[in-house]
């Protein structure tokens, strides 16, 4: 199959919309449409569709029991997703969507299994990206869209990255350029007694708490999985994120973590390490790649760039690559979370 791409400005030209309609057209056919989110790109599929949820696994190679987001439109389709709705979900969603919050709910009989990995449970989330409203509501159905990355590399944050990803595998890549956030949703599930964060995100602890009063926090997020700690969101059990090299983080004092990396790099040949590090201790690295992710304090702009720093790091080849770890504060705790996934919860402390 040969997948085409299409330049969509945020402001959506008549011209552009024709690929929209192009798209949707796809979508209720039962084909797969990449678009931009302002978390990452999406992998659409017709949500209702449990062929479609199929060919979504397919082409990410993703295992089938990790369940797929459910993209809407506006508010009031998720009435038919779900069984049933509390309160909180109103509250959340008035609070925070259109945006980066994925609530778990009980699924209704029209959401298939396939959608849902096997559970009871759906995930729905309204997306803040004016191209990915177009398409869902032109659609007229919801779109599944997990991540559009092959299963375990980092998430897309450029159309190019899709492409590089899954061309010849989907119908359509709508480029929206570079997205906005950069890292996942929040995920939030609202099936217990007392809601729980599964997912660290843009959202964080504090801004659910100031709503919510009592949010957990699942233990699984912190730990390695092994053993029998099973995380709710079974997305959260796989290597993710991660580049092909060998990533570790370097955590401490600031000082002491650029001496330990500048003693680590050193013992691998030149070509084949490099360093991610920020725009306060650039100068302080001399030897491999070294590459710049921002500056410490713009926790927005690290999370922007975090996962088009691994990719290129995969393009130099570099098989070694050493993070200097961040403050968990605010949105570090998503950033953090995903490096450590990333890193396989490869960590040296100084
Ligand atoms: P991605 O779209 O690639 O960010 O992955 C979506 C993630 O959402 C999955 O890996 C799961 O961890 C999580 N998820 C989706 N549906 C559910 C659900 N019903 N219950 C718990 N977690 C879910
Ligand atoms: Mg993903």
């Amino acid at each position: 199959m040969k997948t085409r791409i299409y330049k969509i400005s945020e402001d959506i030209s008549e011209g552009e919309y024709d690929y929209i309609k192009e798209a949707a057209d796809v979508i209720r056919k039962g084909g797969l449409v990449a678009f931009p989110t302002e978390t990452v790109y999406g992998l659409g599929g017709n949500a209702l569709n449990p062929e479609s949820s199929k060919l979504i696994y397919g082409a990410k190679g993703r295992p089938s029991d990790n369940p797929l987001i459910v993209h809407i439109s506006d508010f009031n389709e998720i009435y038919q997703l779900v069984r049933e709705l509390p309160d909180i979900a109103g509250i959340l969603a008035e609070k925070f969507w259109p945006g980066p919050l994925t609530m778990i709910l009980k699924k209704s009989g029209i959401v298939p299994y396939e959608t849902t990995g096997g559970l009871d449970t759906v995930a729905v989330r309204l997306p803040d990206n004016p191209v990915a409203l177009a398409l869902i509501k032109e659609a007229g159905v919801p779109i599944a869209a997990p991540s559009a990355n092959r299963s375990g590399k980092p998430s897309p944050t450029t159309a190019q990255h899709v492409y590089e990803d899954l061309s010849g595998n989907i119908d359509i890549i709508l480029d929206g350029g570079s997205v906005q956030i950069g890292i996942e949703s929040t995920i939030i599930d609202l099936t217990g007694n007392v809601p729980a964060i599964l997912r660290p995100g843009y959202i964080n602890q504090n801004m659910l708490d100031s709503i919510l009063g009592d949010v957990v926090r699942d233990p699984a997020i912190d730990n390695k999985v092994e053993g029998d700690i099973k995380p709710k969101a079974p997305g959260m059990m796989y290597r993710h994120y991660a580049p092909e090299g060998e990533l570790t983080i370097v955590e401490g004092d600031i000082s002491a973590v650029t001496d330990k990396i500048n003693e680590l790099i050193r013992l691998y040949d030149e070509n084949t390490v490099g360093v991610i590090t920020t725009t306060e201790n650039r100068r302080r690295y001399n030897y491999g790649t070294v590459v710049c992710i921002g500056s410490r304090n713009d926790e927005i702009t690290i999370a922007h760039n975090l996962y088009a720093v691994l990719r290129d790091m995969d393009k130099c080849k570099i098989k070694h690559i050493f993070i200097e770890g961040f403050s968990n504060e605010g949105l570090g705790d998503a950033i953090m979370n995903r490096i450590i996934k990333a890193a396989g919860h490869r960590i040296l402390k100084v």
